[in-house]
């Protein structure tokens, strides 16, 4: 069974009270809880040792990824962070030289977004160090994201460029809160989703979520620099365009907006975020199937997305 149907499975017969506007399968679960004109988010994810970094990581690093992992799923919905807790699972033998610089990581990503730290709580992890960290947000009622929006004839962007991020990205990426933001407020955008599974395993969630398929443009998707440097042939085959499809941890914003605002979005993002590429990398389809079209013609994308388990 693979983590989404674990997930499922363990969730199915939780109650869902009127407060609940979104829960499992969202970025975020999405709150009402009784202020006027705004929703609250409410995230929580984990680092673990040997999965999301390597002991050789440098340390402040990985309290800006556990941290910055939060925060990107808080820009998937448009909203604004406010406040943290963190919680670490510490082994035996830890050093607080290290736990130090791990916090200055922290701190230093939560003062540029102005998240407050609240708290947390320390436990003990024998063999391996585990960083958990809990955000909580805002977003305006009427600009809230969700996945479920994508709509037939939607244009499909991303932010950025794919795949590589293991070679240095996934520890040091900016999550897209001021760019997911200005998206919600400027343009018709109907649903959005941070890749962290990559593209071709999180734009899975969003057509599932809609109800709806898509049609992938290949030539168009973007190639990072790292993905192209591995070059085809390394790592049993993979080429740099199944990197960009494939791998994980990007935490760039996928996506969809009214056709018509697609051309308009681009020229003022250009102007907006000189410095971050942005492209249109297909379109929302009215039936349920993920596509792939290049100049050999349009047929099934057989690729998925990393799965923690399966
Ligand atoms: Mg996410």
């Amino acid at each position: 069974m693979n983590e989404f149907a674990l997930i499922e499975q363990l969730t199915r017969s939780w109650p869902r009270p009127a407060s609940v506007v979104a829960g499992v399968g969202e970025d975020c679960a999405v709150l009402d809880l009784g202020i006027a004109d705004q929703f609250v988010l409410f995230k929580t994810d984990a680092v673990v040792e040997g999965v999301h970094f390597t002991a050789e990581a440098a340390p402040a690093q990985i309290g800006h990824k556990a941290l910055a992992r939060c925060l990107s799923d808080i820009a998937a919905m448009a909203g604004t962070p406010t406040h943290a807790l963190i919680t670490l699972g510490l082994p035996r033998d830890h050093d607080p030289a290290v736990l130090e610089e791990i916090y200055r990581g922290i701190g230093a990503l939560a003062d540029r977004y102005q998240v407050a730290l609240v708290g947390g709580e320390t436990t003990t992890n024998p063999d391996r160090l585990l960083l958990s960290v809990s955000v909580l947000g805002t977003v305006p009622k009427d600009r809230c994201l969700l996945r479920s929006g994508a709509q037939p004839g939607d244009a499909l962007f991303v932010t950025g460029e794919l795949g590589g991020a293991l070679a240095g990205k996934h520890l040091e990426f900016q999550p897209r809160l001021r760019e997911a933001q200005w998206l919600a407020a400027h343009f018709p955008v109907h649903s959005m989703i941070d890749l962290s599974d990559g593209l071709a395993g999180d734009l899975r969630h969003v057509l599932k979520a809609s109800g709806v398929g898509a049609e992938l443009h290949g030539p168009s998707i973007p190639i990072s620099r790292a993905a192209r440097r591995r070059g085809p042939g390394q790592s049993s085959g993979r080429t740099p365009f199944v990197a960009a499809l494939t791998d994980g941890e990007d935490f760039e914003l996928l996506f969809s907006v009214s056709s018509r605002a697609a051309v308009s979005l681009l020229d003022q993002w250009n102007r907006q975020f000189p410095e971050l590429r942005l492209t249109c990398v297909g379109k929302i389809t009215r039936t349920p199937d993920l596509t792939l079209r290049d100049k050999t013609g349009c047929k099934p994308l057989v690729l998925h997305g990393y799965l923690h388990f399966s």
